[in-house]
């Protein structure tokens, strides 16, 4: 292989350009020249493009974003388009396109195989770890770090008023974040879209947990997590029911993106590195239409297909003592 190209795209997440540096190191490594697409797939569109080398990707393992940038691109999702880009990556000779992103952006990266004979390879890069076929995605290791930070400080306010916080962190339609981040920091009560039934029913749970809780500890503050975009009508909603029911004081907290940014946890940059590596790898090996993913600690390519392109379960340990370990703590 002379050439390899590369991408981010979809929702940014921390590790990313760790990952870029392992797509270009382990293509320089093998004798090849590596190019960076710019802003997702509108780059390779509009054949909007940097090279890459050694001393582009100098330092670059412990920073936050994209030197790529990222971006969403409606246009990719017509036909017409992916055989345009499938032409541009012809015209300039690629061998192989590495694509670092999440499910959407692997829907775009399987169409892109359908059409282009050489190999595409997902690379898993969100924030959400909502991939079926992957233990981890990069970026989640950090998003984590930075909810249960923000969370172990939200608790410090919320007991010296004995307040109902209730913070909203970010993970799409998918409760991961969510729901190790609660684990994690210790808070009171979750609420994820794998098991949401409706805001009635929700808001009888959370009192009756509230209620048990204030009856059992001395101090009666209490941390609600919850899946962004999850409660009907919004989190003013939320809060002005619990504060009715309650007679608490009750505040919201969106974490928002300061989630999908920050240098990333040590385990993101390994796992970046192992997936960006691995890439180059299944290019080499001519391996089509699959992700770099880590199965069981070690590097495993997983067709991208509808099996993998469904959204990964939630961890079913985690599931289990969630409720336990809320009401003990
Ligand atoms: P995240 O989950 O972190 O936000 P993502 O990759 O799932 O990342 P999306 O916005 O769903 O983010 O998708 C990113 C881009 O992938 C889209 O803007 C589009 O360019 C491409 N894409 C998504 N779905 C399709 C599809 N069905 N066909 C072709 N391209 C797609």
């Amino acid at each position: 292989i002379k050439k390899i190209a590369v991408l981010t795209s979809g929702g940014d997440a921390p590790g990313m350009n760790a990952c870029i540096r392992a797509v270009c190191l382990a293509a320089i490594s093998v004798g090849a020249d590596v190019i960076g697409y710019k802003y997702g797939y509108n780059g390779l569109l509009k054949q909007e493009y940097i090279p890459l080398d050694q001393y582009v990707v100098r330092n670059l393992l412990q920073r936050g974003g994209t030197i790529l940038h990222s971006a969403r691109c409606e246009k990719f999702k017509h036909p017409e388009q992916i055989e345009l880009a499938a032409k541009h990556l012809e015209d300039i000779n690629v061998d192989g396109l590495v694509v670092i992103g999440g499910d959407g952006s692997f829907r775009g990266a399987k169409k892109l195989q359908a059409v282009w004979d050489k190999p595409v390879i997902g690379v898993p890069g969100t924030i959400d770890n909502d991939i079926t076929g992957t233990d981890y995605t990069v970026g989640y290791h950090t998003a984590i770090q930075t909810a249960v930070e923000s969370l172990d400080k939200v608790r410090d306010t919320a007991e010296a008023f004995e307040r109902i916080f209730v913070v909203d962190v970010m993970g799409r339609e998918a409760g991961y974040i969510a729901l190790n981040s609660a684990i994690s920091a210790g808070a009171d009560h979750v609420l994820l879209p794998e098991t949401f039934t409706s805001a009635a029913e929700e808001l009888v749970k959370i009192l009756d947990k509230l209620d048990k809780r204030r009856k059992n500890r001395a101090n009666k503050s209490h941390i609600i997590v919850i899946t962004e975009n999850l409660w009907p009508g919004g989190l003013n909603v939320l809060a002005d029911s619990l504060q009715a029911e309650s007679g608490v004081d009750v505040r919201i907290l969106t974490l928002g993106h300061v989630q999908r940014g920050g240098s990333p946890v040590w385990q993101d940059r390994l796992l970046a590195t192992k997936l960006g590596t691995y890439a180059v790898e299944l290019i080499q090996q001519n391996e089509k239409g699959m992700m770099s993913a880590i199965s069981h600690r070690l590097p495993a390519a997983i067709p991208l297909n509808d099996d993998t392109l469904t959204r990964k379960e939630l961890n079913t340990y985690s599931m289990k003592i969630r409720d336990e370990i809320t009401l003990l703590g």
